[in-house]
């Protein structure tokens, strides 16, 4: 194995503006995937994935590839191992996993929309770990195109000439070949000490049934075959492999893995915490471990129930499965069982917590009601206790608490000017404090504000996206905690406190708030036999009222008939004896009506 002719490099953009689709010729061009094999956003694999036109996980793929030149027959091949990554905010943990295994990183802008939010915070990662950068502007062939504007916007950005940046069309594959000649000129190659011990950095992980858990690694030093013993540095275990290979983009086995390659290594360990991602495999305990990366802390708090308490363990082992592939997301036994059992998951943000949710119930087939996305208050009870609150269902009674601290984050939004003045009216609605307004070039503002999380978790990507016409892109950061007033706000169905409705909201908008959403539920609710009373209330106190009228008897269906159908609920009824008896005279709230309530 020869390092020299080895490129590792992923693509980062903002979502949206073509890496899955760059990634597509990338494979076409090197004839990884078989011409019929071939589809649209090939790595793109997970159904979700398709579906929302997103990536949600990084997919690592081995290409082989011999550059144009004169003696082109005669030229080395090279490997190039690429990372598709996710471009949403929300899965920025995915990328700076993939950037931490490569050497070089191809900066895509979308020619139609220019820099946008993500564009910068991906750069930013990829600077830190010094990799190369190669900057290109994608989508040249949309009668949209302001290819010229965007490459000097650009070239500023990366402080390089307008000539460096590379102008292609992903989709009719445009100055694609130059593209993948150039990371392989400009790339670095691997600098791993091939005649060392083994050791390689795991940045990605998922369980398979037979060979227990497969470790994504890059391998830093020595080499690695599939039977060799290994050891895990951080949790200490030990297992022998089991198989390592490539990525082709399916696992294909190989007889061995060397420095500076990326593959995968079947370890054979059944029990999933044992392999952590960020952690290193090598060949003896003592090794050195390869400076990782942090996981970072989640933001955004979501209690899930099973709908059928049955179903707990199977949701228990969702989540343990489904954690071995993004370690970015926790989950803890629900302290206060409002719902029953449940977990309280927390996420880097609130579409991370609704394509976690998604998979749960896709993947592994439950149904499950979920509450109110949160974040966590700190909350000074009048005992002088302090305790950390990341769900209304742990919210003390509002008279035992005396003063409270919420987390505020910073936040910077891209917009066009003609953009400005409906952004800051729809931010003049939310708690936010303008920091500044910056011109960035090529008719793009970029503003900075501070704000509550709980707001930005509330749902303003939306209402931004709705009063740009689509047209700006945000990103926050955590930045620290401020004292707040507020109180717990919640929701009574037929007398009955529905836990998984309450909210935590500013006291003085309480009353609104409450009155907002008995109405939004008296509309969402489908209409039971009896009147149902919807109630919102603060400490006990109530403060919005509605009646759901009662929905007409059904005459045709008398209570004893003796119908087939019938006897046959009857039947089933006397199976499912026990959970009926649960839900007798209380209204069920269709998991549905959750969802669509919290849509502000
Ligand atoms: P990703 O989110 O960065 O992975 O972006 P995708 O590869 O999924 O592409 C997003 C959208 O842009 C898709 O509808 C693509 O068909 C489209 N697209 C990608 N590259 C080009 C291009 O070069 N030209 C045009 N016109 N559309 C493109
Ligand atoms: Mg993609």
């Amino acid at each position: 194995m020869n390092q020299e002719t080895i490129r590792n490099f992923c693509i980062i953009a903002h979502i949206d503006h073509g890496k899955s689709t760059l990634a597509d010729r990338f494979l076409e061009l090197t004839q990884t995937i078989e011409r019929r094999k071939m589809r649209e956003q090939f790595l793109d694999q997970m159904d979700l994935e398709r579906e929302k036109g997103i990536t949600i996980k990084m997919q690592p793929v081995r290409m082989l590839w011999r550059p144009d030149s004169p003696e082109r027959s005669e030229g080395p091949e090279y490997i190039l191992n690429l990372i598709d990554t996710p471009g949403h905010a929300d899965f920025s943990y995915e990328v700076s996993r993939s950037l931490a295994a490569v050497e070089g990183a191809v900066l895509l802008v979308d020619a139609t929309k220019g820099i946008q939010a993500q564009t910068l915070a991906h750069l930013r990662e990829a600077q830190k770990l010094d990799l190369v950068l190669i900057p290109a502007v994608n989508k040249i062939d949309s009668p949209l195109a302001r290819t010229e504007e965007v490459v000097v916007e650009v070239s500023k950005l990366l402080q390089c000439e307008p000539k460096e940046v590379f102008r292609i069309s992903a989709k009719e594959g445009t100055n694609v070949k130059e593209l993948l000649d150039s990371v392989v000129a400009r790339v670095p190659c691997p600098k791993g000490g091939y005649e060392k011990r083994f050791r390689a950095l795991i940045f990605d992980s998922h369980f398979d049934a037979f060979k227990g858990v497969i470790a994504f690694v890059r391998v830093v030093d020595g080499s690695i075959k599939g039977t060799d013993k290994i050891f895990f540095l951080g949790t200490k275990a030990e297992a022998f492999c089991k198989e390592v290979g490539y990525f082709l983009p399916q696992e294909a086995s190989a007889p061995v893995l060397c420095a500076g390659e990326i593959g995968y290594v079947a370890t054979g360990v059944k029990e999933p915490s044992q392999v952590r991602i960020g952690d290193t495999i090598s060949a003896s305990q003592g090794a050195e471990p390869i400076p990782g990366f942090e996981v970072p802390n989640p933001v955004v708090f979501v209690s899930l129930y099973p709908q059928d308490s049955d179903d707990f363990d199977i949701l228990k082992d969702a989540l343990l499965k489904l954690h071995l592939q993004d370690p970015s997301f926790t989950f803890d036994l629900e302290a206060k069982e409002a719902l029953g059992r449940g977990f309280r998951c927390g996420f880097l943000g609130v579409l991370h917590s609704e394509i976690i949710t998604e998979r749960v119930k896709r993947e592994f087939r439950i149904e499950m009601v979920i509450s109110r996305p949160s974040v966590e208050f700190i909350l000074e009870t009048q005992d002088g206790k302090t305790q950390s609150v990341k769900t209304p269902a742990e919210w003390p009674e509002q008279h035992l608490v005396k003063a409270m601290k919420e987390p505020w984050a910073e936040l910077q939004i891209i917009t066009p000017p003609a953009f400005l003045s409906n952004t800051i009216q729809l931010l003049q609605g939310f708690e936010a404090e303008q920091k500044e307004v910056q011109d960035i070039g090529d008719n793009k503002l970029l503003l900075r504000y501070f704000m509550p999380l709980r707001e930005i978790v509330g749902g303003l990507y939306e209402n931004l996206k709705n009063a740009t016409q689509g047209m700006a892109s945000m990103d926050y950061q955590f930045k620290e905690f401020r004292e707040a007033s507020l109180v717990k706000l919640e929701f009574l169905v037929a007398g009955v406190a529905e836990e998984a409705l309450s909210v935590i909201v500013p006291r003085d908008k309480a009353y609104l708030e409450g009155k907002l959403i008995v109405e939004k539920l008296k509309e969402l609710l489908p209409k039971q036999l009896f009147e149902v009373a919807l109630q919102a209330a603060i400490g006990g106190k109530i403060i919005a009222r509605e009646t759901i009228a009662a929905r007409r008897r059904d005459v045709t269906a008398p209570l004893y008939g003796g119908d087939v159908t019938r006897k046959n609920k009857l039947l089933e009824r006397q199976k499912k004896g026990k959970k009926e008896m649960k839900e007798k005279g209380k209204v069920i709230i269709p998991s549905r009506v959750f969802l669509d309530i919290f849509r502000t």
